[in-house]
């Protein structure tokens, strides 16, 4: 049985001021044995919500880094530098990364293997642009994108990374794909990972769904075979992420 995984995905919001008061918001109604949460502040909000998070079971995420050890890369953070302040889960090249700071399937990873390579746990992000989906190319688009991100990966390495599969026309602007479609890519991407490892890696990888995900729509994304969790944008800003988290309930 796959563990749920829902993480929010704070992207350039909130001050660390601000941090602290929504940690102190949801920290508590947020706490479920049988899901695992992860906050993934902004890096200035690393340290504060990692304070606030003191005591609680919700795990610490970082939204990018680096895949370099260290060096002359003005304005980037490496991976150690964010093991150093507690964190567990790094989001890795999100739709955002990809579309307005050049992120590719290449940058997606050498990330991946410098995340797995330091213990951290990668959140690896896939999905196709609207485009793509009238196309009707997004199963290539989105099998490259995982096998790219999968390439020289060992299995039990590729065991512990979570995939979120994030169709960018379904991302922040309120239009969630259908239950139906979002499990039909999630289960595309576990037959690439069972065609590149074997069953029991894509057994035990979790894939979680992530664009406009909200109270309303979680239950039926949750209730999917192939969907095992959410990446979660606006709707983790806010009380309604308390719902998402108690999908089902
Ligand atoms: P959204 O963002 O929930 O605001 O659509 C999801 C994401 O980009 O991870």
């Amino acid at each position: 049985m796959r563990k749920p995984i829902i993480a929010g995905n704070w992207k350039m919001n909130k001050t660390a001021t601000e941090a602290v008061a929504l940690v102190e918001l949801l920290k508590e109604k947020v706490a479920n044995k049988d899901v695992k949460v992860v906050f993934c502040p902004p890096y200035t909000s690393l340290v504060a919500v990692k304070e606030g998070l003191d005591g609680s079971t919700v795990g610490l995420g970082a939204q990018n880094m680096h895949f370099e050890d260290n060096g002359a890369f003005t304005g980037e953070i490496s991976a150690d530098m964010l093991l150093d302040l507690g964190v567990e889960y790094v989001i890795i090249g999100h739709s955002e990364r990809r579309q307005y700071f050049n992120e590719t399937n290449e940058t997606v990873n050498k990330k991946l293997h410098k995340a797995l390579e330091k213990g951290l746990i990668p959140i690896v992000c896939v999905g196709e642009s609207l485009q793509e989906r009238e196309e009707g190319i997004q199963e290539a688009v989105v099998t490259t994108q995982v096998c790219e991100a999968f390439k020289n990966v060992q299995a039990d390495d590729a065991a512990k990374t979570v995939v979120a599969y994030e169709p960018i026309w379904a991302i922040g602007t309120g239009k969630t794909a259908t239950s139906d479609q979002a499990e039909e890519v999630c289960r595309w991407i576990r037959e690439n990972l069972e065609k590149i490892y074997d069953s029991e890696v894509a057994q035990t990888v979790r894939i979680q769904y992530g664009g406009s995900v909200n109270a309303s729509n979680v239950d039926e994304l949750m209730g999917m075979p192939n969907i095992d969790g959410a990446l979660v944008g606006g709707a983790s800003l806010k009380e309604d992420f308390v719902r998402i988290v108690q999908f089902g309930a």
